[in-house]
């Protein structure tokens, strides 16, 4: 099949913001919480692709409800500059049950951010606004291989990813490096059985201005066929990595480099620095 034929096409959505109440918290690991969302604000919510993502509207710490956006015709509308603000974080669909109406989603806890702070302390009947997804990149399930890599923050992707090869064509041939805390932070995950799946740890180490995972790309061999790499993480992490695979002669439209946060920064808008 010539690389044209796996074109990567884009559906919109309406954008709704929906308020949710979260229904379990689930710790999958020590750093990962699993929040599940529901109510009836979940109907007609869509999504198709493993990046999918959202922006989740937080409550001011000690409050009990986000304050929500208003939608106009344009989008969202600026609320007046002296009253209060949405407060805005992007983060995965790590997985959406329409029948069930559960939307779940995987939240790095690090004690660095309102987001962070916010899913440590999570418990069923608390309120999380979301808005979007704006929509979906929808990657082809038939490229020859797949290289998924990231930090702990894109694992959610590529978790989602893995699991739904599995399912829509389990023979699909799959590489995987995920840069995490340690040990206890690696996760159990559905994937095809052809797939590599490697760990690496910081060892304690602070997470965002690290090599680990470049080197580990840097010894990448891109295999036969025509592929599809997906990599995201911390944004200064990532720009070795873009320049490395740059230099692969991969063809432009088949991989993705996507910084999902930025040391010292708040809220880093990754459409700033993708690629
Ligand atoms: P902020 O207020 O934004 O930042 C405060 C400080 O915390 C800054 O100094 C910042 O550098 C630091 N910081 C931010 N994130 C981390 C981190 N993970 N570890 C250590 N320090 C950090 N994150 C997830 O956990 N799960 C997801 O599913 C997920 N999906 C994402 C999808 C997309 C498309 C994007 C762009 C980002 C995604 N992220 C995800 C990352 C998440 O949006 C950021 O980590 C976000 O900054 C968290 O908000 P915060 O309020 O905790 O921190
Ligand atoms: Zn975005």
């Amino acid at each position: 099949m010539s690389s044209t034929q796996r074109e990567i096409r884009v559906l919109r959505y309406d954008l709704r913001p929906r308020l949710l109440q979260v229904s379990k918290v689930d710790r999958v690991t020590p750093r990962t919480a699993r929040i599940t969302l529901t109510g009836p604000d979940l109907d007609g919510f869509q999504t198709h692709d493993y990046a999918d993502h959202v922006k989740l509207c937080f409550p001011e710490p000690g409050a009990a409800l986000p304050t929500m956006p208003t939608m106009g015709e344009r989008g969202i509308v600026p609320p007046p500059t002296d009253g209060p603000q949405p407060i805005f974080r992007d983060y995965t669909v790590r997985r959406f049950d329409a029948a069930a109406s559960e939307l779940d989603i995987d939240f790095v806890l690090h004690p660095h951010g309102i987001a962070g702070r916010w899913a440590a302390d999570a418990a069923p009947g608390d309120s999380l606004g979301v808005l979007g997804p704006r929509g979906s990149h929808l990657v082809p399930d038939d490229f020859d291989w797949y290289l998924l890599a990231g930090d702990e923050t894109a694992l959610p992707a590529i978790g989602r990813r893995l699991a739904e090869l599995a399912e829509a064509r389990p023979t699909a041939r799959v590489q995987a490096v995920v840069e995490v805390d340690g040990p206890a932070e690696e996760q159990e995950l559905v994937r095809p059985p052809d797939t590599r799946l490697t760990w690496l740890h910081r060892d304690g180490a602070e997470a965002g201005g690290q090599e680990r995972l470049y080197q580990a790309l840097s010894e990448f061999t891109v295999p036969d066929g025509v592929g599809y790499v997906w990599v995201a993480g911390e944004s200064g992490d990532l720009k070795p990595i873009r320049r490395h695979l740059r230099s692969l002669g991969l063809d432009r439209r088949h991989y993705k480099v996507d910084g999902y946060w930025k040391r010292g920064v708040v809220n880093h808008d990754h459409h700033a620095d993708d690629a």
